[in-house]
């Protein structure tokens, strides 16, 4: 490899793209990393860990609303937005230092630029006119947010300045349905913020099971969240220092600000993939094989902008694969099936595995277990609230195909449950499984009867 300037150069800093360079770099490839942005990525920068840390926020008030019935009298709570961001901020700026850190250790070089491809072997960094030569190209640039083109679109935030508001949207109007809209939705309602959520669906959360859909919308309407379906926002004209989002059905609903959370589209332009030859999908992805390899025999793609599935945990892994197959003489794949996953709504969502109707959808013969019960702290909060779980166990063989949970803490039970499913745990498992009394999770182990 004595004619290349490095062996893998890495195309974008995120969860993935760090990953795959570090363990390369300690396979003992010679790395290169360029970052355009800041190093981290949409996870750690403008993704889950700046959202979790403001759902974190969200939840205080229904604690401090839920404690009134266990004695508590609280008065004078106040939130104080500017407070909340200056602190995630430092945060997000603490964890972009030890992601730099980390690559520094494992002797990866970073280039702080944006890099374009050149050719199968060469990558070209923007403002310099420098040019690299590398043996293997990953590119792991990610995705960015949709945003929409009719009169006033250019008004509305996405989550990326959702971030960054200077001031607390006392009102805002929310367009989408997926996980993006639903989690600033519930977030921005539990900050105090009247929300407005316009989905263009007949309901919430396509892809997820129609119970678990279901359940979180009447929850959140519970929580005071409204909730307009099979609509959109049609325009946004600028009235004073508000917006006023005029919807499909005529309908106008005056705000402080409008989100788009609308999807998603892999950051795939203007890298000159076409150039080198890289295959592009219908969905603007790179097409890659199960290796993560490109059309293109050096040049490899992981992470959202492969469009697999577009979470961290998928992305590093598909990182981590690459490295070890490509710079470390161990090959392996990745294994998409059974992913497990959360919306971190409130109440959360926590899934893993076949929907009910997907398992139907799959000639499944398989039962369905389910139960809605009223948490025990609700009794004295006095919340008008219930939990859902669900079991689709397939008929034959006894397997568990999916678990779904709508209530306090399903992200983290789902890990668990996920390693059962992964197991291939069948129902008799979970029947032999003790309950652990009083918790919300023993609810799964104590299904006896098909629904
Ligand atoms: P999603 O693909 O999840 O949802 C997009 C939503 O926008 C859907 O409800 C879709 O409706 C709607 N939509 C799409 N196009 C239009 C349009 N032109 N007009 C009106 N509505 C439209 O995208 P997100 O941005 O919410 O999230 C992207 C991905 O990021 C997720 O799929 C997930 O993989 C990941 N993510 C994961 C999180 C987590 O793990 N907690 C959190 C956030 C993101 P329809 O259903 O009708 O197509």
């Amino acid at each position: 490899m004595a004619d290349f300037d490095v062996d893998l150069f890495v195309i974008g800093a995120g969860s993935g793209g760090v990953r795959a360079a570090r363990v390369a770099a300690e396979h003992g490839a010679r790395v290169m990393i360029a970052e355009e942005d800041r190093v981290g990525g949409t996870c750690v920068i403008r993704g889950c860990v700046p959202k979790k840390l403001f759902v974190y926020a969200s939840r205080f008030s229904h604690e401090f609303e839920d404690a009134a019935g266990f004695g508590w009298k609280l008065k004078g709570a106040r939130f104080d937005w500017p407070t909340l961001v200056a602190n995630k901020d430092k945060e997000i700026a603490r964890l972009e230092a030890a992601y730099r850190a980390t690559l520094k250790k494992h002797r990866v070089e970073i280039v702080d630029r944006r890099a374009v491809i050149e050719n199968p072997h060469t990558v070209r960094l923007i403002k310099s006119g420098a040019r690299v030569r590398a043996a293997t190209i990953l590119v792991a640039t990610g995705a960015r947010p949709v945003r929409p083109e009719f009169p006033g679109a250019a008004e509305a935030i996405t989550s990326e300045e959702a971030f960054h508001l200077r001031k607390f949207p006392r009102r805002i109007v929310i367009q989408g349905g997926g996980y993006v809209a639903v989690e600033f939705a519930c977030l921005f309602a539990g900050l105090g913020a009247h929300v407005i959520l316009v989905h263009r669906g007949d309901e919430i959360l396509r892809g997820f099971d129609d119970d678990v859909r279901r359940h979180l919308r009447v929850e959140m309407r519970e929580r005071g969240l409204h909730v307009v379906l099979g609509h959109t926002i049609a325009a946004i004209e600028k009235k004073g220092r508000a917006l006023r989002a005029r919807l499909s059905d005529g309908s106008s609903h005056d705000s402080d600000q409008v989100m788009f959370a609308i999807g998603r589209r892999p950051n795939t332009a203007n890298l000159r993939l076409e150039t080198a030859g890289v295959a592009i999908d219908a969905h603007g992805a790179i097409a890659v094989d199960e290796t993560s390899r490109s059309s293109v025999p050096s040049i490899y793609a992981i992470g959202d902008v492969t469009n697999r599935l577009a979470l961290t945990p998928v992305a590093i892994r598909e990182g981590h694969a690459f490295a070890d197959s490509v710079f470390g003489d161990r090959p392996w794949n990745v294994d998409h099936a059974n992913v497990p996953t959360a919306v971190f709504s409130e109440p959360e969502i926590g899934v893993v595995g076949l929907t009910e109707a997907a398992a139907r959808a799959k000639g499944r013969d398989i039962d369905i277990y389910r139960t809605v019960f009223r948490p025990l702290k609700a009794t004295l909060s006095g919340r008008a609230t219930s939990i859902l779980m669900k079991l689709v166990v397939e008929k034959a063989s006894n397997r568990v195909l999916g678990v779904h949970i709508v209530g306090k803490a399903a992200a983290e039970m789902i890990q668990l449950a996920a390693v059962a499913v992964k197991m291939g745990a069948r129902k008799s498992d979970f029947d032999a499984t003790v309950a652990l009394h009083p918790t919300l999770s023993e609810e799964l182990v104590t299904m006896r009867n098909p629904v």
